[in-house]
């Protein structure tokens, strides 16, 4: 079975957020199943030179010459990228330009893209021909609508919801620059209020659509998260799925990871100290052995809750705690969390920074790690948590409420809880988890207990990786025949 994924970010070549990991991780997680899964990204900015066995291709363009596509490989992962040095071989990050901004011409840059990952699938330049197209979020939105606009049969589509805030929107008048045919204009096309919606079109044309957790199905039919689409995704029930996100537990495995101070597993966690101490320091920190040291690993929005948690703030340090955010967003939260690291010095620590290794440290030294995001569509740092052995503390919503064992008394007293869970959307709520949560870490072998279930718990890709299998099996019995290539 061949799959083309096409996405706009792929770890660890180029990441913003959890899009990348899971187009990272899902290649490797399918292998083994027999899936050969290649992904073709946008030609960013010094790509190229990480390919290796690279070879050049020329892909046919209804109308226009042939775009230029890279075949190559790096690492594990086999890639095509998409040379168009003009739109994508630029000094800033893959969306926004050094100064935060977006980039004017997303919507040229991520059309051009989805045009040309279309015409990869269709005319079997590349070295294979994908037998089904996995695209993801509004960057590759319009890759089904372009597939249906050719002629013959398209392959099979599969449309996937990371986060449906972001959906990518042109005005109308751009029709003719993104090369859309007016057929694909319409209601039941990318059509969306007037306007040009790349999410839209795709969610409209892809055979399935899936987003990444049960919960967040649920939630995306309804008008509180469906963000303007629940009316298109309920009448598409029947061809809406979940399935969850993993992490790679190879390359997030404390036994083995290079960016700690020191390696630990579930069986010896003797290590672990020595990396609350470095974790600490790095982050300027005096911490209470007796009293849980936090960590925050987010983008600093609103959609990540983090506002709550600078109104409950008093609540963590009253009990003794300490807290180690890391994370660039939005300025009045960035702002929150540098001047509550000035007020409460030595018990609050900010890194405004996108660091990965970091990160590591923060989770293997952290005894809890905050989610308290409005919603979720999976999440990627509880998960990450609970590998770690950080208990997570997360808003009851989406994927948090799929992937966390909630410290309600009933599992405690059955013994299985890894983390605590609260509503989503009040500080109180919030703050009653952070009352919870001091409280579990003062009892003798409770901390420890949601610890080691924590660590316990599978995160991996197994399960997800099967139910992709499954889900691209079940298209393709039911696809028309494509002609041979
Ligand atoms: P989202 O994709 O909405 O940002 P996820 O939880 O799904 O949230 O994935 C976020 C990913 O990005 C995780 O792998 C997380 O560890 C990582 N991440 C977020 N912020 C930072 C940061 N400042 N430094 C390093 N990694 C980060």
């Amino acid at each position: 079975m061949k799959i083309l994924s096409v996405a706009s970010e792929c770890a660890p070549l180029v990441k913003t957020g959890g899009l990348a990991d899971v187009v990272g991780a899902l290649p490797g997680a399918l292998r083994p199943l027999g899936v050969e899964m290649r992904v073709i990204l946008p030609g960013y900015s010094g790509l190229a030179d990480r390919l290796t066995d690279v070879r050049r291709i020329d892909v046919p363009l209804a109308g226009e010459a042939p775009a230029q596509v890279l075949e190559g490989h790096a690492g594990a992962l086999s890639l095509l990228l998409v040379e168009a040095p003009d739109l994508y071989d630029r000094p800033g990050g893959p969306y926004q330009a050094g100064d935060g901004r977006d980039y004017p011409d997303n919507d040229l840059r991520f059309a051009y893209f989805a045009r040309v990952a279309a015409a990869v699938a269709r005319s079997g330049a590349a070295s294979w021909r994908p037998d089904l197209v996995h695209a993801h979020d509004w960057q590759a939105g319009l890759t089904p609508v372009y597939l249906r606009s050719g002629a013959g049969p398209p392959p099979p589509t599969l449309m996937t919801i990371h986060n449906i805030a972001f959906q990518g929107l042109a005005p109308m008048d751009r029709a003719a620059a993104l090369r859309l045919p007016e057929a694909a204009l319409t209601m039941e096309g990318a059509e969306y209020w007037g306007q040009i919606g790349f999410l839209k079109g795709g969610l409209a044309l892809a055979d399935r659509i899936s987003t990444v957790s049960p919960s967040y199905v649920g939630e995306l039919m309804t008008e509180a998260f469906g963000m303007g689409l629940d009316g298109l995704l309920r009448r598409r029930a029947r061809d809406v799925v979940g399935i969850l996100n993993g992490i790679d537990t190879t390359s997030w495995d404390p036994a083995g990871d290079p960016s700690l101070a020191a390696p630990y597993s579930a069986a010896d966690m003797s290590g672990r100290a020595a990396n609350r101490q470095a974790l600490g320091e790095r982050f300027g920190l005096t911490v209470d052995a007796a009293a849980p040291l936090y960590i925050v690993i987010s983008r600093l929005t609103r959609q990540k809750g983090l506002d709550l948690l600078g109104e409950v703030l008093p609540v963590l340090l009253e009990s003794g705690g300490a807290l180690a955010v890391l994370g660039t967003g939005e300025p009045d939260l960035e702002r929150l969390f540098r001047d509550a690291a000035k007020r409460h010095a030595g018990r609050v620590g900010f890194v405004n920074a996108f660091d990965e290794p970091l990160s590591r440290l923060m989770l293997a030294g952290g005894d809890a790690i905050l989610v308290p995001s409005r919603y979720e569509p999976c999440g990627l740092t509880q998960l990450l948590g609970q590998r770690y052995g950080a208990v997570p503390i997360v808003a009851r919503t989406g994927g948090l409420a799929d992937t966390v064992v909630d410290a309600n008394v009933a599992a405690r007293r059955a013994g299985v809880a890894t983390g605590i869970m609260h509503a989503p959307d009040s500080a109180e709520a919030l703050a009653a988890a952070l009352r919870l949560a001091a409280e579990l870490f003062g009892a003798p072998g409770t901390w420890e207990r949601l610890v080691s279930n924590a660590m316990a718990l599978p995160v991996g890709w197994e399960t997800s990786a099967a139910a992709y299998k499954a889900l691209y099996a079940s298209m393709l019995e039911t696809a028309p025949c494509q002609p041979p290539a």
